[in-house]
């Protein structure tokens, strides 16, 4: 009897704790949320949450405060929305690295595929291959050459192991079948502050951050990673134009919440994302930037889920046979 009271004590107190998350998500949002960017403030990730965030926040009445938590590729932001409460109030807008790191981090302290509710795809961005304003080659094969006689003094600025900017420098590494120098940063924002002053020699980057400056002449840029070329940089080579077809990558971002997140709340995220990408000034600044927003039907958990599968599948091979891990 003592048993079976347990057992029903036991279930009706889950029951409560359901409803009452259900009951609270039914008025979500009711103040603030927070929404992490895995990088520095001022780089590319940057870019696009505080675009997305400030379009999503009217449509939920509430703000959103997007929080940098740069570090470790990408990987410390990440854990941070893996471990914080699930209640809607903290997301993580994060890229191909969610993916990517899957692989290239052994233990992570979070479990990628089991540790967050998906609310959809926002934008996928091309990443431009960029050098220092003075460096001496003018094009592609100019830079591969200098890249190979120079090897031991040649950097490559990233984001750390997971980044976008790190998959891209490994590609090209492993295309010119060369290995440079790799300094890593928190963010290709403070990256491209180093670039713009001659410390760092090469950086990949996503045109969200290197748009403006290839336009502005303050840095060399050498092809674009898009299959075609974009309209806001319409001399830049794709890489397969300029060789190096190896090298085509799209840097595809989307919105988390930690696992167990009320469903009300996520449908809500779901649509407000929608709404946002809907938003012409969305569309316009994600042009300037060699961007656009992603379809309806991909900002979706749905979409979202089966992209990270299929990303994670798709890379890990790649990572496995570069056979160089974070840990
Ligand atoms: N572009 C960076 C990366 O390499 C991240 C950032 O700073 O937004 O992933």
């Amino acid at each position: 009897m003592k048993i079976l009271n347990a057992v029903l004590g036991a279930t009706a107190l889950a029951a409560l704790s359901l409803f009452s998350a259900s009951a609270n998500a039914q008025g979500y949002p009711e103040r603030q949320i927070t929404m992490i960017v895995p990088f520095a403030a001022g780089g590319p990730t940057d870019t696009v949450t505080r675009l997305v965030a400030e379009s999503m926040s009217k449509d939920l009445g509430q703000q959103i405060i997007v929080e940098n938590v740069g570090g470790a590729g990408g990987t410390l932001g990440a854990a941070r929305v893996a471990n914080a409460e699930a209640d809607g109030y903290t997301l993580l807008l994060h890229h191909i690295g969610m993916a990517t790191s899957a692989t290239l981090y052994r233990k992570l302290p979070y479990d990628t595929l089991n540790a967050f509710e998906y609310v959809g795809l926002v934008t996928d961005v091309p990443m431009t291959l960029l050098a220092r304003k003075d460096m001496e080659a003018t094009d592609l094969k100019g830079l591969i050459e200098y890249a190979k006689a120079n090897q031991d003094k040649v950097t490559v600025a990233n984001a750390g192991i997971g980044a976008a900017s790190h998959l891209c420098g490994m590609l090209f590494m492993s295309a010119i079948e060369t290995s440079l120098v790799t300094v890593p940063y928190k963010g290709t924002g403070p990256a491209m502050t180093d670039l713009l002053g001659g410390q760092v020699d090469i950086m990949c980057d996503q045109t969200t951050n290197t748009t403006k400056q290839i336009q502005a002449g303050t840095v060399k840029a050498y092809a674009v990673t898009s299959p075609e070329r974009l309209d806001v940089l319409k001399d830049l080579p794709t890489v397969r134009e300029a060789g190096l077809p190896q090298m085509e990558v799209g840097i595809w971002h989307g919105i988390y919440a930690p696992k167990g997140t009320p469903k009300e709340a996520v449908d809500k995220l779901s649509k407000a994302l929608q709404v946002a990408l809907k938003d012409p000034n969305v569309a316009a600044r994600f042009a300037e930037l060699g961007t656009k927003p992603s379809p309806e039907a991909d900002a979706t958990p749905e979409a979202l889920k089966a992209k990270l599968e299929g990303e994670i599948a798709r890379w890990k091979p790649v990572i496995e046979a570069a056979g160089q891990y974070a840990d």
